[in-house]
């Protein structure tokens, strides 16, 4: 089945915290957050929930994200007897586990309430979610209120002004991954998430664009050169996708569901059939994980040169023991043997990786 985000990377990062492990040392490094952005309704919680693969966040046709909402997934082990174990723990609620998601989905709903109101008021004041899980790795992704042009409800008069600063201080953030979210049945080439991704990240290396709702486009249109990137150029690219509707909403439809109508969507799509690299939320996951995996090289010369520094101590602390003192002398070598191992090992495997996922 699709793979959702992180899928890919999970053996890596699981890797290097061995590593990490071994060296008696803090985690290794830190993954970049994952912020969404765009207009109201343009369907930024859906694509989120469907990269975490978990129906939890509130979607609708109304303003429904009024507070960020931070993300945290935590990688948890595997039970003793195989079985999962997954829940969610909100930072306003400490020490509650909720195992079941609908239920995380009614908190996010009634704490949006208790600071916010429950007349469309918006805060910037955040909601902070933990998630753990056996199936996701340490990221933390961040949904975010849409842009809103009408003041509605209790909205103050300058609320797109609010909700563009409020937007902006995530996606500012150099380290921060930007999707900007556009839906295709609105005119494409005037997408708000477009114009503020293009004010955060000007040179468009931490940007994604996602194209939603390719299936309710005006008859006869296609978002095909948008998604090669002829309108608006972006060097992460495109990735278009279908996610559910509100009628599959209310008839509670499954994201697995919903992944099969996606893909036979495009498949039954000739308009689309060449660009299946482009197209698909698995495919916005493999993205995402690609640049992950690149994040991860990035880090490595550091972490080798941890290993090579513990190397050379365990050396010389071997050297210490003289010849007479056999068993620690042989313990420092079991420990460089592994050592040296773990390095071979983890070069291998982030460079098979490396070539293996650059060839989509
Ligand atoms: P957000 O405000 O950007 O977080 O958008 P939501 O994820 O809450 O979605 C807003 C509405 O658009 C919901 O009713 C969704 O069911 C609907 N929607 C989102 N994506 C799609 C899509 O790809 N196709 C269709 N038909 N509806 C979508
Ligand atoms: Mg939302």
């Amino acid at each position: 089945q699709a793979a959702p985000l992180g899928h890919s990377v999970i053996p890596i990062v699981n890797k290097l915290q061995d590593i990490a492990a071994q060296l008696g040392s803090n985690p290794a490094f830190d993954l970049p957050q994952v912020a969404v952005v765009g207009s109201q309704s343009s369907g930024k919680s859906s694509v989120l929930e469907s990269l975490v693969g978990r129906d939890f966040l509130p979607r609708g046709s109304d303003i429904c994200t009024r507070r960020p909402l931070v993300l945290q997934l935590v990688q948890v082990k595997r039970k003793a007897d195989g079985g999962e174990d997954e829940w969610g723990e909100f930072l306003h609620l400490p020490g509650k586990r909720y195992y079941d998601f609908h239920e995380i989905r009614r908190e996010i709903q009634a704490e949006t309430d208790r600071e916010a109101g429950a007349n469309k008021g918006v805060s910037d004041k955040q909601i902070r979610l933990k998630i753990f899980s056996s199936n996701v790795l340490d990221i933390t992704l961040v949904d975010l209120p849409g842009i809103t042009k009408v003041p509605v409800g209790d909205q103050p008069s300058d609320i797109e002004a609010r909700i563009r600063t409020m937007i902006m201080s995530y996606i500012k953030i150099k380290s921060c991954l930007i999707l900007a979210v556009t839906p295709a049945n609105s005119d494409l080439a005037n997408s708000d998430a477009l114009q503020m991704a293009g004010i955060a990240d000007p040179d468009g290396h931490r940007t994604i664009g996602v194209i939603t709702k390719l299936d309710i486009m005006d008859r006869g249109t296609d978002a095909r050169n948008f998604l090669l990137g002829k309108v608006i150029p972006l060097k992460l690219g495109y990735v278009g996708v279908v996610n559910r509707s509100q009628e599959d909403i209310m008839l509670n439809r499954s994201i697995k569901d919903a992944l099969v109508a996606e893909e036979k969507f495009f498949r039954s799509r000739p308009v689309y059939s060449d660009l299946a690299d482009r197209c698909g939320v698995p495919q916005l996951a493999k993205k995402l994980n690609q640049i992950l995996v690149q994040h991860i090289k990035a880090v490595l010369p550091s972490l080798k040169a941890q290993i090579s520094a513990q190397l050379v101590s365990v050396a010389k602390e071997h050297a210490s023991y003289g010849e007479t003192i056999e068993s620690k002398a042989n313990q420092g070598t079991v420990v460089l043997n592994i050592l040296s191992k773990y390095s071979e090992e983890f070069s291998s495997m982030i460079e098979g990786k490396n070539e293996e996922l650059s060839t989509s």
